[in-house]
């Protein structure tokens, strides 16, 4: 049974981290340490016009109370919007019409911000006790072009033109954008779009590229945070905040830019990535090496061709430069619809590369893992009709990511829970291809067929500690069941 006021952790301070949770017992993998509710959750800046209920974008779709973006009644008289809907509407600030309704604007970037001021107001202690204590970073976010943007979009805007600045002053509202900017996550809105929260305790969680704690978002955004890995009482519990599967350069990059800090994790530090080679190029001056930083910690630092003979060398910011444009290669591929032009556009884009990445490279690997969905998924690619050699390269795809997060992201992680299950159609098929051809008897069969009951009820396991209605939580209740007709089918074997 678990308690859902589980509270496994304690709060630790020091020079490197900061405030930090430390565990206060010996914990066990997909064990609950703590769950957490938002101080305010609202749109990421930037977004193009949303509904300030839903989060779904909306096209010339206003509230008729404050004439801010909406997408109905439903959403026009929701919790979440009442904040606002009444400041707005008090100061006849309304918001301004836009000719391309897809197009990001900066008029909701105020949108956040203001909830966590009237979230201030309705709950003193709680800001006093978990938000004051925040980091913000003031001094290097004042050196960034967003310190500029804010003060204009957002506390010029909120304490002149929605005058409220009787109750707020301008250096709260930046201090504000500044606990958001640095402690805020994001997470799926029930449409799918992603938004942000602010989760006072999860906050406090430090950062590694190598986590050993992982967060669920459920109804009413509230967050579980679990254990992916035993840990041992007094260790320090290490959420990862960027994309668990980026290479070096860009987790580096991000967590400098967004969360103002120089990650010297395990995996920052080691040129190939623990071994998982997510940031190797290819050698393309002899067959022997492979080009590896010299200093990982030194974005600037030169990569340089591991063969002893080879004069191979290229500079830190010319590897960046080619993880963007291949980036922007496949965040056009990722915009594509599920079909079977998404899975032929990615395998023509693996052997564009093929000569440029090493094949566990982060970017290659991106697409494989999307193209271990894809196979078996889309018109003339179903899993019924794929060929083996087929079923082999989706086995294939999701090994290879498994293998990776076996070091990244040891434990139960959500993204190995959906591979494991992606893993388990292919060999099923091939098994049972190879029986119906009859190469193999019924109990070599089922023989088999113990594995992919295996990589199921993994699955199942992992992924049923999820939000029922998300996609993974729907995921989890399928493999459960796969599993269990599986089960049952070889009972009349
Ligand atoms: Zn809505
Ligand atoms: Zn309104
Ligand atoms: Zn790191
Ligand atoms: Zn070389």
């Amino acid at each position: 049974m678990e308690e859902s006021s589980a509270s496994h952790y304690d709060i630790q301070q020091d020079e490197k981290y900061g405030r930090y949770l430390v565990a206060n017992k010996d914990l066990e993998s997909g064990d609950l340490i703590f769950t957490d509710t938002p101080f305010a959750v609202g749109p990421k800046p930037g977004n193009p016009p949303l509904c300030l209920g839903c989060y779904n974008p909306v096209e010339n779709s206003l509230c008729s109370r404050c004439g801010w973006p909406i997408c109905g009644a439903e959403c026009e008289a929701s919790a979440a919007h009442a904040g606002e809907c009444e400041v707005f509407a008090n100061a006849k600030v309304r918001f301004q019409p836009v000719e391309d309704w897809t197009a990001s604007t900066p008029q909701l970037d105020c949108i956040t911000p203001l909830r966590m001021l009237l979230a201030k107001e309705k709950d003193p202690d709680r800001w006093h006790r978990d938000l004051e204590p925040m980091e913000t970073h003031t001094e290097a976010r004042k050196e960034k072009p967003a310190w500029a943007a804010d003060q204009v979009n957002i506390a010029d805007f909120l304490v002149d033109h929605c005058k409220l600045g009787s109750k707020y002053d301008k250096d709260l509202v930046q201090r504000v954008c500044g606990i958001l900017e640095v402690n805020s996550v994001e997470i799926p809105s029930r449409g799918g779009f992603s938004v942000r929260a602010i989760y006072p305790r999860l906050a406090i969680a430090a950062h590694s590229c190598v986590p050993n704690i992982v967060h669920t978002i459920f109804q009413e955004d509230m967050v579980k945070v679990r254990a992916t890995v035993p840990i041992k009482s007094g260790s320090a519990l290490l959420l990862c905040y960027t994309h668990a599967l980026s290479p070096t350069l860009v987790r580096r990059q991000y967590l400098l830019e967004s969360k103002f800090f120089n990650c010297t994790c395990a995996r920052c530090a080691d040129p190939t990535e623990l071994g998982t080679h997510l940031s190797t190029l290819k050698c393309t001056k002899c067959d022997n090496g492979v080009i590896l930083s010299t200093d990982p910690l030194d974005n600037e630092a030169q990569w340089k061709c591991t063969d002893k003979n080879c004069e191979f060398k290229t500079s830190g910011a010319a590897v960046s430069k080619i993880l963007a444009v291949v980036q922007a290669e496949i965040d056009q591929l990722d915009m594509m619809e599920p079909s079977p032009q998404a899975i032929e556009q990615r395998e023509a884009t693996l052997k564009k590369y093929k000569s440029v990445f090493h094949p566990r490279h982060s970017l290659l690997l991106n697409i494989k893992h999307a193209l271990a969905q894809l196979y078996g998924r889309v018109e003339g690619y179903s899993i019924d009709e794929l060929p083996d050699l087929m079923l082999e390269r989706k086995a294939e795809f999701c090994k290879l990511v498994l293998q990776t997060l076996d070091v990244i992201t040891p434990g139960d992680s959500r993204m190995r829970g959906m591979m494991l299950y992606e893993l388990h159609a292919p060999i099923m098929f091939m098994a049972r291809n190879e029986y119906s051809a009859g190469l193999i008897t019924p109990e070599k069969l089922k023989e088999r067929l113990q594995e992919p009951i295996q990589h199921l009820a993994d699955a199942a396991r992992i992924l049923m500690r999820e939000d029922p209605q998300s996609p993974e939580g729907i995921t989890g209740q399928i493999a459960q069941q796969s599993m269990e007709q599986l089960k049952a089918s070889l009972e009349c074997l």
